[in-house]
């Protein structure tokens, strides 16, 4: 099976290599599509994670109980349609295609092709891109 999550770190194992363990002890293939980690606060990253369903829940068992949150990523990126003027902005540079045009070249979300870059939260004009994490 295959994931994209949204892990968090408490301060204190920021600078472990807890996310190594997946591979090694766990034999999961993971990308990283984020990573933000200050020492001394809390760490955010974002994997899509492949490997053997028995092994990918034994990985996610381990990484909850050192202390990590796990989300799926979906939850991640929001649009607030109802703030969106469909100006297109973001459209160009989202660099997977989670923003796109229908026929009607009204601007679409597909949160499935999400990685949450926050391009589109930067960018938009009008603040209908938002992160909903915590
Ligand atoms: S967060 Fe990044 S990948 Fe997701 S919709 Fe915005 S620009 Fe696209
Ligand atoms: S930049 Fe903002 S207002 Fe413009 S299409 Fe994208 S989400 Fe909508």
């Amino acid at each position: 099976m295959k994931a994209r999550l949204v892990l968090r770190f408490p301060p204190l194992l920021v600078d472990q290599p807890v996310v190594y363990k997946l591979i090694k002890d766990y034999n999961l293939v993971f990308n990283i599509l984020r990573a933000d980690i200050t020492p001394d606060s809390e760490g955010l990253m974002v994997l899509e994670i492949e490997g053997e369903e028995r092994n990918f829940q034994k990985g996610l068992r381990y990484l909850e109980e050192k202390g990590v949150k796990v989300q799926p990523l979906s939850q991640d990126i929001v649009m607030r349609e109802e703030l969106c003027t469909h100006c297109g902005a973001c459209v160009v540079h989202c660099p997977t295609g989670a923003l796109h045009f229908d026929e009607e070249r009204r601007v679409i979300f597909s949160p499935e092709k999400c990685v949450a870059c926050e391009v589109c939260v930067d960018i938009c004009p009008f603040r209908a891109m938002e992160i909903t994490l915590g």
